[in-house]
């Protein structure tokens, strides 16, 4: 299903020769209104009217999160202040965050995007959309919500609310798809289970849109599994409009990025060139339809592939492989790079790991991973958790190179984040 099958199966030669029209139209923009990139091309010695080809994205600065903070409140804005009609914020969790105004435009298009998204998953308007993302600075509340809306479901803005809540709503009004965070999915499926609630049962969901967090296959099988519905992942990211910039399809292999919108490239997170097709690298996305305020070559630091091959899907737009960790979310114990991801893959793939799961670093570089078992996995048997335990840590020692302490815990124990979650605590940094 199409919610805009034109431009979702546009020619590559087309959907190019769109990309290219629009960079060189975008590129003039800030090149006129934004001092700060007026200065930057100056710097590099370019104007507008180098930019010929596609190719020539890579004239172009960077931009990094450090000049959005340092941009801050309205310093990238790229049309008159009473153009914008909405703020949102990227997470500020040191100092001030970052700022992104939209346009009417802007706003109207992030909804199109979403809609695209929603369709590309199975959604219609028959569907009653629960979204369990926080309302406000966030994007992942009003963004979706409007795409929602405009796909036509009922939508149901219960934001992350309390859990009692969010059941009440899902039975009272028949929920059958939702927007949630990865981590709360697998929290509240403990709810669920406390409350004596089947939810392949007593739930309608059957499709569930998870992202805006890492997350690793095995925790979308996971999540599938437990309630018995099909999951999406849904990438986004403030800078870009939020939710809605790249999505999985139908065949849940990959996510689509809406490339009539973004410039996608993956550069060496190091040396900032460019990788080829399918080598794993930093992606960099380059707005092409923002007008409130557009953003080049921005450097997301989340590290993943580019899917050269076309989907069986028909969409022409290319896919990237689900998102492995941020390079800044590196670990380095004991001289050894990992990524918190690696660890997540390892516990999911035993059955009696419950829901929530920590990592703690302290001292020099020892690393103790917290783990919530599920009741049944929790059965009291001291053989049996030291055995678990064991296991554990030979296959994390397998997966990592490092072998970690592994400290077994009931459900429930761990405490659990108000937004998304937060798996390493990294007491060296302290
Ligand atoms: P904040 O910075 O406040 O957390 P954002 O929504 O802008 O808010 O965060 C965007 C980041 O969230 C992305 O750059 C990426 O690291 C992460 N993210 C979003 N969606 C996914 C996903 N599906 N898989 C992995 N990481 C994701
Ligand atoms: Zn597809």
């Amino acid at each position: 299903m199409f919610w805009d099958q034109e431009s979702e199966t546009i020619t590559r030669s087309t959907l190019q020769q769109l990309q290219l029209k629009r960079l060189q139209d975008t590129v003039q923009r800030v090149a006129q209104r934004v001092p700060f990139y007026r200065d930057k091309f100056k710097k590099l010695g370019i104007t507008p009217a180098d930019i010929k080809s596609l190719d020539d994205v890579r004239r172009l600065p960077f931009t990094t999160s450090a000049d959005l903070r340092a941009n801050y409140p309205d310093g990238l804005l790229a049309v008159e202040r009473d153009e914008a009609v909405r703020l949102h914020t990227s997470s500020g969790t040191t100092g001030k965050p970052k700022a992104i105004f939209f346009s009417r435009k802007d706003v109207d298009n992030a909804a199109e995007l979403i809609a695209r998204s929603l369709v590309m998953t199975g959604i219609t308007k028959k569907d009653v959309f629960q979204n369990m993302m926080s309302y406000g600075l966030f994007t992942g509340g009003l963004v979706m919500h409007y795409g929602a809306e405009k796909v036509g479901c009922l939508v149901i803005p219960s934001g992350p609310g309390t859990s009692e809540r969010q059941l009440m709503l899902m039975q009272d009004f028949r929920t059958t798809a939702v927007h949630i965070l990865p981590s709360y999915a697998l929290y509240f499926a403990g709810f669920l289970e406390q409350k004596g609630i089947d939810p392949r049962k007593d739930l309608a969901l059957r499709k569930a849109c998870v992202g805006a967090e890492p997350h690793t296959e095995e925790t979308r099988r996971r999540i599938e599994q437990i309630y018995g519905c099909d999951v999406y992942n849904s990438y986004g990211l403030t800078e870009m409009n939020g939710p809605g910039i790249a999505f999985e399809c139908e065949h849940k292999a990959g996510l689509h990025l809406w490339e009539d919108n973004f410039i996608l490239e993956i550069i060496h997170p190091d040396t900032g060139e460019p990788l080829p097709e399918g080598q794993t690298g930093e992606m960099v996305l380059t707005s092409l339809k923002r007008e409130a305020m557009p953003i080049l070559r921005y450097r997301t630091r989340d590290i993943t592939s580019i899917i050269p091959e076309p989907c069986k899907c028909g969409r022409t737009h290319r896919r990237f492989a689900r998102i492995t960790g941020r390079s800044d979310d590196m670990l380095i114990i004991r001289g050894v790079n990992m990524f918190p991801q690696q660890i997540e893959r390892v516990l999911m793939s035993f059955p009696q790991v419950g829901r929530n799961y920590v990592i703690v670093i302290e001292g020099l570089d020892d690393m103790t991973i917290k783990v919530e078992l599920t009741a049944a996995g929790f059965d009291g048997q001291v053989e049996h958790l030291s055995a678990l335990q064991k296991q554990m840590v030979e296959k994390l020692k397998a997966e990592t190179w490092v072998r970690p302490k592994v400290e077994l815990v009931p459900a429930g124990s761990l405490p659990v984040a108000e937004g998304k979650a937060k798996r390493v605590i990294d007491k060296r940094s302290l």
